[in-house]
């Protein structure tokens, strides 16, 4: 079988994730169903089932697998519930939300990532998704309010007004947040009738939450692995 090396690798990885704690079923079966490699640029296929976030251009990365599946498990998905994430990225993680909800919004500030996102999801044939070219600061206010909210980039300070605004009572915000990168958490965020109860989860490295739309000209080239930076990681 010409794909068995990376066959083994994932199952790897699903045994890792499971060792690590993603102990809700749904995701699991998620995590499985979704072909990551499918998601990073062909120079890093090999590495797609290392657990450890990757190169995707424009200085992003998609985020290690087991912080995909803490931050997945933790929103408590359903197949009536609407999501709202905020860094659409290569799309890894919205096709796997998509897996697990009724609709997805995805916001991302490079046109560019987005635009290969959103290739990826419809050669997978993901329908459930949607996605626009804006800053996610602001939130998707025709859609709200959603029943959860994912932000994969870290915020610098308290989380956007706009998505707590746009966070339906009773629902679910996750979010990176802190100044330097080692002193990131991720917050799980619940709205209550009144008010916001705020837990702090795990560890992680993320790339900055960035305001407006990027200014999205330049070609990068493609970093070597070697030249990673450990972003999107647990720390
Ligand atoms: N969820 C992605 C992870 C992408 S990394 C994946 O599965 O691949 C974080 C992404 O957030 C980057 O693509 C970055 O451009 C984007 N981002 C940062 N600030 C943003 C903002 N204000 N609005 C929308 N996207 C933002």
């Amino acid at each position: 079988m010409i794909n068995s090396g990376i066959e083994a690798k994932k199952i790897r990885l699903i045994m890792k994730l499971r060792r690590s704690g993603i102990v809700d079923t749904n995701v699991m079966a998620a995590i499985e169903r979704i072909p990551r490699e499918a998601f990073v640029p062909e120079t890093f296929i090999d590495q797609a089932y290392e657990d450890m976030a990757l190169p995707i251009g424009r200085g992003q990365t998609i985020s290690q697998p087991l912080v995909v599946g803490m931050m997945t498990q933790a929103l408590e998905l359903n197949d009536r519930i609407k999501v709202l994430e905020i860094g659409t990225g290569s799309g890894y993680q919205a096709a796997i939300l998509a897996k697990l909800s009724r609709r997805v919004y995805s916001i991302e500030r490079h046109k560019h990532l987005l635009e290969i996102a959103e290739k990826r999801l419809e050669e997978l044939k993901i329908r459930n998704i949607t996605v626009k070219a804006a800053d996610g600061m602001l939130g998707w206010e025709e859609q709200a309010p959603f029943d959860r909210i994912i932000v994969t980039a870290a915020s610098q300070g308290e989380p956007p007004r706009a998505l707590l605004k746009q966070l339906a009572i009773g629902g679910i915000l996750i979010i990176p947040m802190g100044h330097r990168k080692s002193e990131q958490f991720i917050y799980k965020i619940v709205r209550t009738e009144n008010s916001f109860e705020a837990k702090k989860l795990i560890p992680v490295r993320f790339v900055p939450l960035l305001p407006n739309i990027a200014n999205d000209e330049d070609e990068d080239i493609m970093p070597m692995l070697s030249e990673l930076s450990d972003e999107t990681n647990i720390r």
